[in-house]
């Protein structure tokens, strides 16, 4: 919900007083947060031994800049000490565990202490009424439930805040419409790459969102996606799409999330110390340029994490936001360290490619990258789905389109790379996150 004049600070936010609390007074209660949380880490039998290995002294933590005297926590030691080397509890205390999605290898287990759980869902539910959410609307919840935090993250979110939520889960996208229609839904959570096939389904169906449903707002997130994504699912459902940025490691959804002005996501300050470093030197990069984020929960009781390397790469939004919250922004994540591809030198990002794809009319709503490892170089590919209006074209149209997007994608990255047009819905999808790369070893190109 946008600010005017007639609304008081409780139609606008969820806690008006720490939402927009002056930047000195978010600093001293940081400090404070920082200085509990780093004595409680200190009884974690990792951190024990951190803090003994790096004599650090949690008594001598005077200031946020004092936080730099404690070395990064990366994925590696969440493995290494998995899976209880991070608690600061007893395991009776204990009454929720999730894990990541693991799409990086051995996924990552968090536990939470009711307390966690209720600051959590209080995280979430802020975000939530942020974008306008209010007791009454229906909550459709298509994120998996289980031990990915997308679900059950949101659900008690929602729940604070008094809709009435629906636990579809992802999937049986025909029963999702059946929902929507059915119970008026006005408010979904969906992974992007889902709901532009579930756009796609409408289509297939004859249905038209705008005038069968009662949608007004979707939550968007757990994966990368460039602004394209955004546009089109705002523009198919005729609703506002808000983008939600959260990791596992550090809570789950609730970390980051845009408000009505769209220009970046506000990331609570009050749970996380944010830094943006670069990856390499490990040094703070200077405030506006883009790096790896890092996190320190304040709020966490049953396993507080301390400059966590998120791995995913952002950056923060200079200036005031319009809404009146203080807390700082980071801009649209643009990929994973890790997802980085390297072709003939140059240094691509997976959601580069999906910019352009998505800014043509003519581009479906998936597509795939293809690395091909060869001894004398990788190569790229892309196959490319087409929309229907096109697809059925003459063959000299597509072969120009064909070369259009190639022109088009190496504008971007510098690399030419191979372009399949394929038929509209041909490619794999996931229900969760969307796997948009593919490596293929030693195969004919
Ligand atoms: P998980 O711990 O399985 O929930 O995965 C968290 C990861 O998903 C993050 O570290 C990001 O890489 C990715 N992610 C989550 N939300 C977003 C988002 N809004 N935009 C881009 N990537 C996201
Ligand atoms: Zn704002």
């Amino acid at each position: 919900m946008k600010n005017s004049p007639d609304l008081t600070p409780n139609d606008v936010y969820w806690e008006p007083a720490l939402e927009t609390l002056p930047e000195e007074e978010l600093k001293a209660l940081q400090l404070e947060r920082l200085k509990e949380v780093i004595n409680r880490a200190a009884s974690s039998p990792f951190y024990q031994k951190v803090f003994k290995e790096y004599k650090v002294d949690p008594a001598k933590i005077r200031s946020l800049d004092d936080l730099r005297r404690i070395p990064f926590t990366t994925k590696e030691d969440l493995r290494q000490w998995y899976p209880y080397g991070f608690l600061t509890v007893p395991k009776e205390k204990l009454v929720r565990m999730h894990s990541s999605s693991g799409t990086t290898g051995k996924p990552t287990v968090v536990f939470y202490t009711r307390r966690d759980l209720d600051s959590w869902a209080n995280l979430v539910a802020r975000c939530m009424y942020m974008t306008g959410v209010r007791p009454g609307d229906v909550f459709q919840n298509m994120m998996g439930y289980g031990l990915f935090t997308g679900g059950l993250g949101f659900h008690y979110g929602a729940e604070k805040i008094g809709c009435l939520v629906i636990p579809a889960g992802p999937g049986n996208t025909k029963r999702q419409l059946f929902l929507m229609r059915e119970f008026e839904t006005t408010v979904v959570h969906i992974i992007p790459s889902y709901a532009l096939y579930v756009a796609e389904v409408c289509k297939a169906e004859g249905i038209d969102p705008k005038k069968e449903f009662k949608l007004r707002i979707a939550f968007i997130g757990a994966e990368p996606h460039a602004e394209g994504i955004r546009q089109r699912i705002e523009d198919f459902f005729g609703i506002d799409a808000f983008n939600s940025y959260g990791l596992s490691e550090v809570n789950g959804p609730g970390v980051a999330f845009e408000c009505p002005y769209k220009q970046g996501m506000h990331l609570w300050e009050d749970a996380y110390i944010v830094e943006i470093i670069d990856p390499e030197t490990l040094e703070p990069v200077p405030e506006g340029e883009e790096g790896e984020l890092v996190l320190t929960t304040l709020t966490r009781e049953g396993m507080p994490i301390l400059r966590y390397r998120t791995r995913d790469l952002t950056r923060i939004v200079p200036g005031k936001c319009p809404c009146g919250r203080t807390h700082k922004r980071i801009a649209r994540i643009t990929g994973r360290t890790d997802d980085m591809l390297i072709i003939k030198g140059v240094n691509i990002y997976p959601i580069q490619i999906e910019r352009v794809l998505m800014d043509l009319p003519e581009v479906g709503s998936n597509y795939l990258i293809e690395v091909h490892k060869k001894e004398t170089g990788d190569k790229l590919s892309i196959k490319v789905e087409v929309k229907n209006d096109f697809f059925y074209e003459d063959m000299r149209y597509l072969e120009k389109l064909r070369k259009k997007i190639g022109r088009k994608v190496r504008e971007e990255i510098l690399v030419t790379p191979k372009v399949e047009l394929v038929e509209p819905n041909s490619l794999p999808r996931t229900e969760g996150k969307a796997k948009r790369v593919i490596i293929k070893e030693n195969v004919n190109y």
